[in-house]
């Protein structure tokens, strides 16, 4: 990576400004149900420990709309936070009001601050530069350690960094070192699984996929706009009728650049959108009216289990059905495990959906890496430049 880390500069005793990731799932009592994201932020949080900074965290939790929502706040994050580091952090009651104010003002070395969730200010969002200078006034370091939101310019995540000096965290670091390098030098048979709803959701992705892979597999929903496009009858499977000619084109691409494009050869199809809807098995140009697609079938998953086992690099996004229910959840399960269980392969997961479904079936220890930040992985895959990694000073 060309852009410094909290290891290229010196941050012993300083007072730092830690933008983390704390954007994690809660349940309806407010229960953190995957702690992960905060987990991934230790190591930062640890160093600066070590290195006696007063470490001031802020994150977003969900999309409060720029209004203070109690069941937005970061209560949840700051007591997990405690137990993990056991340490206290304190939370502060709002952003930048007088609660932040007075717990920042008055820190000694290793005390930690966690302010309130930054979207609870409609100006976070907007990039306001008065919120970038007020976060700005708090410390004399910017750390970005949220890969999450890196594709996000907003006052805590780039704005900030325009009166800071501002470097990367760990979390940044291992993220760009991974995707990056699983781009740049990939062990080949290279193959990229995207899944997922939409076409219109992956086409940078896949444009840019196409110019490195050997083979590009496509499942989940956005493998019936592709059918469509092929002038097969898809029912009711969700379908972009203004991405047919798209979907020729990148299937055309795919031929000139000499990538194996694999699409699903069967289906499982339903009556409805429904856990238990009547299902059956039928072959990609069979689906009748009124069923729709919502899985790769038994002869598909062969297939792309075979492609995946020669691979020595995989990247996957997107589950290749609709994976939350169980009876369409078959064709995401066994590409999981088919990962898990390859030996000398690097498996790269880039989504937020597929690293829930890996994590859910216990398979996450299996990958080399998942990534913490769905949209932000998917332009870094793209190629797109991420203005919380491009706010950071260069090496
Ligand atoms: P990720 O978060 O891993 O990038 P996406 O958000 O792009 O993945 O896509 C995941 C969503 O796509 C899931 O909600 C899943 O249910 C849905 N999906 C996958 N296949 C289908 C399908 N055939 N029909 C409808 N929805 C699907
Ligand atoms: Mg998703």
């Amino acid at each position: 990576m060309n852009k410094k880390t909290i290891k290229d500069i010196d941050l012993k005793g300083k007072k730092v400004f830690v933008r983390c990731d704390f954007n994690v799932p809660l349940d309806e009592e407010l229960n953190i149900t995957d702690n992960r994201r905060i987990v991934e932020a230790l190591p930062t949080i640890k160093y600066l420990l070590e290195n006696d900074c007063k470490i001031i965290l802020a994150s977003h939790l969900g999309r409060p709309n720029g209004e203070v929502k109690k069941e937005f706040s970061l209560l949840p994050v700051a007591k997990e936070l405690s137990k993990l580091l056991g340490k206290e952090v304190k939370l502060a009651e709002d952003v930048i009001g007088e609660s932040a104010k007075a717990l920042t003002n008055n820190m000694n070395n290793g005390d930690i601050v966690l302010l309130e969730n930054v979207r609870f200010d409609a100006r976070e969002e907007k990039n306001e530069e008065s919120l970038s200078k007020e976060f700005a006034s708090m410390a004399e370091i910017f750390i970005n350690d949220a890969f999450g939101t890196a594709h996000r310019a907003h006052s805590s995540t780039a704005g900030i960094a325009e009166y800071l000096p501002a470097v990367s965290g760990f979390l940044i670091e291992k993220e760009l070192n991974f995707l990056g390098n699983t781009l740049e030098n990939p062990k080949r048979p290279f193959v990229a699984i995207l899944g997922g709803k939409k076409v219109s959701d992956k086409i940078g992705v896949m444009d840019s996929l196409l110019e490195k892979v050997d083979t590009l597999i496509i499942g989940g929903g956005m493998a019936y706009t592709f059918f469509k496009s092929m002038g097969y009858s898809v029912g009711d499977s969700i379908c972009e009728e203004d991405k047919l000619d798209l979907a020729k084109e990148l299937m055309r691409k795919a031929e000139q650049k000499n990538v194996k494009l694999v699409l699903p050869v069967d289906n499982v199809i339903a009556d409805e959108l429904s856990k238990d809807a009547n299902s059956r098995v039928i072959d990609s140009d069979q689906i009748p009216d009124g069923w729709e697609g919502l899985d790769i079938g038994p002869k598909t998953l062969k297939i792309f289990e075979n492609e995946i086992k020669t691979a020595k690099t995989v990247i996957w996004n997107g589950p290749v059905g609709l994976s939350e229910y169980e009876k369409f959840a078959n064709g995401t399960k066994g590409v999981a495990e088919t990962l898990a269980n390859l030996k000398d392969c690097i498996t790269v997961i880039g989504g937020g959906d597929s690293a829930a479904a890996i994590e859910k079936l216990g398979f996450s220890d299996k990958m080399t890496h998942i990534s913490t930040g769905g949209g932000a992985s998917l332009e870094f895959l793209e190629g797109k430049k991420l203005p919380g990694i491009e706010c950071l000073l260069d090496k």
